[in-house]
């Protein structure tokens, strides 16, 4: 019976860490502070906004919210970005994704300042990702790597599998693997004989968007596996890409959905704004970030 891997524990380790580091640069006068944007209303991306207001809160970073009606023109929300960008109280901004179909989100993004983007989604920090320079970690792909840390079992070497190509998890999770030394490969919809591919992972991290897609037979015996989905079962309720049920008694760890990945994606988001704070005020604690 595989081991849970509890998210919400590590995050909250890694809170702990924000929080001192938000005390020592308040004590050097630098109050790291995030504005996040969300446009519309959107139940969901409310809630995730929510948890972000309040793990600023909980960890001392000063935050703002800026609300903005669904009919938000281009020019008004590239006009606030700008704003944002000129703030000297800000270091990180954040606007909430999905964005209404009438705004181009990646023209948004790419108006953020890259010293301020603390999604780390900018063509500049994506860039430097694939070079290996981690000023800014993506957010969940980061937390993925930490809680596979928290197990014990090391990356190097082993076989990684990421089901999933897209830009904000597939594909800086392949490269965080690969900057850790795992052999890896990275499926999508085209890819041929997955469940054979996904058999011979040592570490399986599926980010698909399909409910309880990974079933048992894709696992391999004492595999690590992360669930990275967000999804919805036949009846509504919350679950993961991974048939959590089935797989348990196959792998050595497993996350759950909710209380694996989740709140670990909000935790590295804390720790790129106090990165960010850091690099604006030429001031970092630490000169790495990996
Ligand atoms: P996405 O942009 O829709 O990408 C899904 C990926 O899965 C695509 O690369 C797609 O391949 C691949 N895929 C789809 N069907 C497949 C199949 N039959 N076989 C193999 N691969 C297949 O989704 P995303 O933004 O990466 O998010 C993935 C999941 O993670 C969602 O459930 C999302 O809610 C969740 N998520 C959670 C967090 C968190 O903090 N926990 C953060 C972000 C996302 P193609 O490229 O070929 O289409």
């Amino acid at each position: 019976m595989a081991t849970r891997i509890d998210g919400k524990a590590v995050a909250a380790k890694i809170h702990a860490q924000v929080a001192q580091d938000v005390e020592a640069l308040k004590a050097r006068g630098i109050c790291p502070g995030m504005a996040v944007v969300l446009v519309g209303d959107d139940p969901a991306s409310k809630i995730y906004v929510n948890n972000k207001k309040k793990a600023c809160a909980e960890t001392g970073i000063y935050s703002e919210e800026h609300l903005l009606p669904a009919e938000t023109t281009q020019e008004e929300l590239l006009a606030l970005i700008e704003k944002l960008n000129a703030d000297e109280k800000i270091h990180g901004i954040l606007v909430q994704s999905p964005l209404p179909k009438h705004l181009d989100e990646k023209l948004v993004v790419e108006h953020i300042d890259p010293r301020k983007d603390v999604d780390a989604f900018h063509a500049y920090n994506v860039g430097k990702i694939m070079i290996g320079d981690f000023t800014f970690l993506p957010c969940t792909p980061a937390g993925v790597i930490e809680l596979i840390r928290s197990t014990g079992v090391p990356i190097e070497g082993e076989n990684c599998v990421v089901v999933g190509r897209s830009n904000i998890v597939g594909k800086p999770m392949a490269m965080l693997l690969l900057h850790n030394n795992g052999t890896v490969t990275i499926c999508h919809s085209r890819t041929k004989n997955l469940a054979e591919i996904c058999r011979g992972a040592d570490i399986l991290v599926a980010a698909v968007g399909k409910p309880k897609f990974i079933t048992a037979d894709m696992v391999k015996p004492g595999a690590v596996v992360i669930d990275v989905g967000m999804d919805r079962d036949e009846n509504g309720k919350l679950c993961g890409d991974v048939d959590f049920d089935a797989v348990e008694p196959i792998a050595s760890y497993v996350t759950p959905v909710p209380g694996g990945v989740g709140p670990m994606t909000i935790a590295m988001l804390m720790k790129n704004a106090v990165r960010a704070a850091e690099i604006q005020c030429g001031e970092p604690l630490r000169s790495e970030n990996v």
